[in-house]
């Protein structure tokens, strides 16, 4: 079995700093749900980790989360593609949960689910604390420069070995030509 997991604003939709509260701000990164598709085609199963602080902070409900994954959901599948597994922490920053990245709990669990060893997982994020989720179990980090990500580059700190792409496609393409050398 073979899994990527990403981190989802900025990586796969266009981020805002206002937080991504409805369907209508749920807008793909062009590319990017093609890019998920590829992998599908080429074996990889995909798992989504992401913080949505947002429903912690009252900005937006469940119902209105799932509404946006909906939409997701259903423009991928009109390019054939699939997320297996969508894994969000609904916490606030100051709830000192353990699922909230940079902490791994969502990539442990991904990792149950899946009965996958981390270190042979690609995970994929525009920000730092997606990578360090991922490096703290051994799994090969990949920066997508979308979203926060040229900010990310600049701050450095990277885990060591972290691949720098351009955005998702270049990511995917990268994936793929890795594990079939
Ligand atoms: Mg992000
Ligand atoms: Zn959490």
């Amino acid at each position: 079995m073979k899994l990527v997991i990403l981190d989802r604003d900025g990586v796969i939709n266009y981020d805002s700093p206002h937080f991504i509260k409805n369907p209508d701000e749920w807008k793909p990164i062009p590319g990017s749900l093609e890019a998920i598709a590829l992998l599908n085609q080429s074996g990889f199963r995909v798992a989504l980790a992401t913080n949505q602080s947002g429903i912690g902070r009252g900005l937006f409900d469940m119902a209105t989360l799932n509404a946006i994954h909906d939409k997701m959901h259903r423009a991928l599948g009109q390019l054939g593609g699939r997320v297996d597994a969508l894994f969000y922490c609904p916490h606030a920053a100051g709830a000192n949960c353990d699922c909230r990245k940079p902490k791994s709990g969502m990539i442990e669990e991904i990792g149950r689910r899946f009965g996958i060893d981390i270190r042979t997982v690609y995970s994929v994020g525009d920000s730092l604390r997606d990578l360090q989720a991922s490096a703290a179990h051994g799994a090969q980090c990949i920066l997508v420069l979308t979203g926060k990500g040229e900010k990310t580059l600049i701050e450095g700190d990277l885990p060591e070995n972290t691949w720098v792409c351009a955005d998702l496609a270049e990511a995917a393409q990268r994936i793929i030509a890795h594990d079939n050398p």
